[in-house]
């Protein structure tokens, strides 16, 4: 009893010394957070679970170990696809994944991730920073208690891997393929039969059969998977993903008892770790794609103009049924297409224009 009465007097005093040292309005400066980042990927999963730790890194080496974030995985706190219930419920600070993920909890989410026909990377982060993309999410997210930041981008996506041709728009009737969110609705809407699945069951899955194509990434992750052993055709570009947004999540009131310059070093860390990934995905993209078709022969081959207008066609009216179903959808909508209307003029005579004169 003695002792214990000791120690507790001795904690006391300790905690006394402590704040008496204190300068005032310095005390909260000088906490430390232990933040949880729950992920849906993979732990280290090449160019996304690697920005997460990143990410992380960022925020911990920046504030000098003031916040301390951990990382966990796919499974390891929370399946992949509880992460924005688990960041919503400050069972973890912080999360990473994609918000197209969360259109169960409201459609309008895919926007900020991808849109079939939608933003490039550039125009993306274009759209968030200076095109009021940013407030829109925040807005979409704030009843959730969720404040979102951008935190990378995998640039144009590859249109899939099919073991077939795709040479008229009766190629794709009947056609069963992996491809999630509203590029699978379009799919279906010219007779495509659409499966979703995890990414580690589509080798197995385009080997058996059981599917006819399935779209992953890019070279760089697609490489990674193998897929070059079971599909014989690469087909370009990803119409349905061309500049994917990955986020992350912050829970609000975590966020919140941060003193500012800790808020800063955090949004700060997302906007370092965007960039980070759209140029980790051009370089390994690009290295990758050679490897493909110089090592393993694979037939790299675009997707006819006939197939791509009606394509765009469906995908406008998919997002436009989309939007019509609730006001703030409405809102985001014609934010986004208005941006997109305005800067493609921009785009064609710029990174369009240029590209075409590059290859002279
Ligand atoms: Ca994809």
């Amino acid at each position: 009893m003695k002792r214990r009465d000791f120690i507790n007097k001795a904690g006391i005093g300790a905690i006394s010394v402590g704040t008496a040292l204190s300068i005032p309005g310095t005390a909260k400066a000088a906490s430390k957070f232990k933040w949880k980042m729950v992920t849906a990927w993979p732990k280290n999963f090449p160019g996304l679970g690697t920005n997460a730790n990143l990410l992380a890194k960022m925020i911990n080496e920046m504030s000098g170990g003031r916040i301390k974030v951990k990382v966990y995985g796919a499974g390891e706190l929370v399946p992949a696809f509880e992460v924005f219930d688990a960041v919503s419920g400050g069972t973890a600070e912080m999360g990473h994944s994609g918000a197209y993920y969360w259109k169960g909890k409201s459609e309008a989410s895919q926007f900020f991730s991808a849109v079939p026909f939608g933003l490039t990377a550039q125009e993306m982060n274009a759209w968030l920073y200076y095109g009021g993309g940013w407030d829109l999410w925040k807005k979409l997210y704030k009843p959730f208690g969720i404040i979102p930041a951008a935190t990378g981008n995998s640039g144009v996506q590859m249109a899939g891997w099919f073991n077939r041709e795709i040479n008229t728009l009766d190629d794709l009737k009947g056609l069963k393929m992996r491809i999630p969110g509203l590029g699978g609705e379009v799919l279906r809407r010219v007779g495509g039969t659409t499966v979703n699945m995890p990414g580690g069951e589509l080798f197995t899955s385009l080997q058996s059969g059981a599917l006819d194509a399935t779209e992953w990434v890019g070279p760089y992750n697609d490489l990674a998977f193998g897929f070059y052993k079971v599909a014989k055709y690469y087909y370009y570009p990803g119409w349905h993903e061309p500049g994917s947004t990955i986020e992350a999540l912050i829970n609000e009131k975590a966020f919140n008892e941060l003193p500012k310059d800790l808020q800063q070093i955090v949004l700060a860390a997302c906007k370092a770790a965007n960039i980070d990934m759209v140029s980790e995905y051009t370089a390994r993209n690009n290295q990758a794609l050679n490897t493909l078709v110089n090592k393993h022969k694979v037939k790299v081959l675009p997707l006819p103009d006939e197939v791509l207008k009606k394509l765009k066609q469906i995908s406008d009216e998919v997002v436009k049924e989309m939007a019509d179903k609730d006001p703030l959808h409405q809102e985001i909508y014609q934010s986004v297409s208005q941006f997109r209307s305005q800067v493609m003029k921009w785009s064609n005579i710029s990174e369009q224009a240029f590209l075409r004169a590059r290859e002279l």
